[in-house]
């Protein structure tokens, strides 16, 4: 498929302070966008300039969610920028499409298309410490048809906005809340594809948890409400007693790839052992009781590393480690942000340089 370059120029005032961009409000000049017709494939492949859509009212995703999206970032670097394992994003994001239904992207095209647009919004990067450029693609269905079934038109895009540093005042441990009454995901359900229903369905949990003056929802297992599943958007790991211990890729969480690359980086590069098992809830406050519960951070591409300083289950409080961060918590931030703004070396072919 040809790629087409739409040029303007009305091109918009970079953002003055970049201590102020805070997140996802900002966008750039262009963005990329293309179409999907059944029988067709997809076609139209655009950079344009970044505008409103026009959809029909009627339009199948505004009424029963056919969508998905995915999330990374580029970050500045001496050399020009870095992307962080962007093709997993891709392939990640057919494993979604099939789940909901939706036609498969041309990986190799859109992580192409991606470079292009890149290259021609280099400028939008922000430079300052910890800020980078947010990526979204996402795809939906854009039928103007009320019946229930799978669309057979769709619009795949991309918009690029540059956010601030997660951590403004450096990584602070946050206190999380255990839901046990809603859940995330089901088995047989949704909860490993980056739908979008997925998080209007969290929402709730997430208000009455930041009401009580949690930063996070820790879900439990759709089942039994026992196991641990995930910390709000982001995946969960526990050190216990030396080892790490994260929710297996079952069907219910999101396969993330800070995750992958946390438990690579834990087992070969800092020795610890990693399970990918269920643990219950109440064996986590145990061992925190007993000494052996020693670190507990939440993994994801917005914050990369969040340090976990006490949990909140039914009417039980606990301190994680005396509310401090952990080594290997910090260990591995440092390496993970390192090798992202180039100043660490990446053994592993997780960095691609433009
Ligand atoms: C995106 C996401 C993650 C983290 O995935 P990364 O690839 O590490 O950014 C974890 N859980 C949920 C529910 C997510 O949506």
């Amino acid at each position: 498929m040809k790629l087409e370059v739409v040029r303007t120029s009305n091109l918009k005032a970079k953002p003055q302070d970049e201590t102020k961009l805070g997140f996802g409000r900002l966008f750039t000049d262009y963005m990329f966008t293309m179409q999907f017709e059944q029988g067709k494939g997809w076609y139209d492949a655009k950079i344009r300039p970044f505008e409103n859509f026009s959809l029909s009212p009627a339009c199948s995703v505004l009424h029963y969610s056919q969508t998905i999206f995915e999330g990374l970032k580029a970050y500045h670097t001496e050399a020009g920028m870095n992307l962080f394992r962007p093709w997993d994003n891709f392939r990640r994001m057919n494993i979604s499409a099939k789940r909901m239904c939706m036609p498969e992207v041309d990986e190799e095209f859109v992580l192409q298309s991606l470079d292009e647009l890149l290259k021609i919004e280099k400028d939008w990067v922000p430079k300052t410490p910890g800020t980078s450029l947010y990526i979204r693609p996402t795809m939906m269905a854009v039928d103007p048809f009320l019946g229930v079934s799978a669309g057979k038109n769709y619009l795949f895009y991309i918009i690029l906005s540059p956010v601030g540093a997660y951590y403004e005042s450096g990584l602070e441990p946050v206190d999380i809340y255990v839901e046990d009454e809603y859940v995330r995901a089901v088995d047989g359900g949704t909860g490993f594809a980056k739908a979008g229903g997925n998080y209007a369905a969290s929402l709730l949990a997430g208000e009455i948890a930041h009401k009580k003056g949690f930063a996070q929802v820790l879900w439990l297992d759709g089942k039994e409400k026992k196991y641990v599943q995930e910390v709000g958007s982001m995946n969960i790991f526990f050190k216990i007693r030396g080892e790490l211990v994260t929710a297996p890729l079952a069907g219910s969480i999101l396969p993330g790839i800070t995750r992958d690359s946390v438990i690579t980086l834990s087992r070969d590069v800092f020795g610890t052992p990693v399970r990918e098992e269920n643990i219950a809830i109440a064996d986590v406050f145990e061992q925190n009781a007993s000494g052996g519960l020693e670190e507990v951070f939440g993994t994801g591409t917005a914050a990369v590393i969040s340090p976990v300083g006490g949990m909140t289950w039914k009417d039980k409080d606990i301190v994680v480690a005396d509310g401090s961060m952990g080594e290997l918590t910090r260990k591995l931030y440092n390496t993970l942000t390192g090798m992202q703004y180039g100043v660490v070396k990446d053994d592993f072919g997780w960095i691609k340089t433009l």
